[in-house]
């Protein structure tokens, strides 16, 4: 039968590249829910709400309806209606989505609609918390790193034509999210006692979305 696949780890592991090619090879669902905290960051930005202002969050949290759709091009992210695909990875969104992502309402609000989309097995989700704490029944867990220095470069090559931005800028944002993204209070970024740990600094994609098919297989 099929059985639910959690894959959590820090910035730029590559996580969801990885995520994505595994539903793929097992006729599975992804689900990006870091895509979910960056739209629903997307819209309070949009509204002008800080995040240091909770209470306003918390009123606008139920009025947030965030959709994954699969698309031949990946999969679209849709906000109360709106396509914000493309929004959602710019550098404003990215700066701010882990100051959204420690308000524990919202995390509770996007959790529940995560735990829905599982209900039914046969999904693939990838996020900081899924083995944790949105998952924790989940059958098959892996926990995926990289050195800061191989993150930055990855995202770097990634990014090169998109964006005006130097290595040692990335790598110090993305330093800076993980710390964000470790201290939290609620759901922090860390391994789950039963997953696997796998560190891909020296892995191919390939190697590794292997790898993680092969774990379902036994
Ligand atoms: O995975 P991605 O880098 O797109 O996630 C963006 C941000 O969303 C993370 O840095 C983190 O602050 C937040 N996030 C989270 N919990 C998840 C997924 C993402 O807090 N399950």
């Amino acid at each position: 039968g099929k059985i639910n696949i959690a894959i959590d780890g820090p910035a730029g592991a590559g996580k969801s590249t990885v995520a994505r090619r595994v539903a793929e090879a097992l006729s599975y669902v992804y689900v990006d829910t870091g895509a979910m905290y960056r739209a629903a960051t997307w819209y309070l930005m949009k509204h002008k709400i800080s995040p240091e202002n909770v209470r306003e969050v918390l009123q606008h949290v139920p009025k947030m309806v965030i959709e994954l759709k699969p698309d031949p091009s990946g999969q679209k992210v849709i906000c109360n209606g709106v396509d914000v695909t493309v929004e959602i990875r710019s550098l404003d969104v990215t700066g701010n989505v882990s100051r959204y992502a420690s308000i524990a309402g919202l995390r509770e609000h996007l959790t529940s609609g995560q735990r829905r989309m599982a209900e039914r097995k046969g999904v693939v989700m990838d996020g900081r918390d899924i083995g944790t704490t949105v998952l924790p029944d989940a059958e098959l867990k892996v926990f995926m790193t990289a050195s800061v220095k191989e993150r930055a470069l990855r995202r770097f090559k990634e990014l090169r034509e998109a964006a005006d931005i130097t290595l040692e800028q990335l790598e110090r944002d993305i330093a800076a999210r993980d710390k964000l993204d470790e201290e939290r209070e609620v759901s922090p970024l860390r391994r789950s006692e039963d997953a696997i740990m796998l560190d891909t600094t020296q892995m191919g994609i390939d190697e590794v979305v292997d790898t993680i098919v092969s774990y379902c297989k036994t």
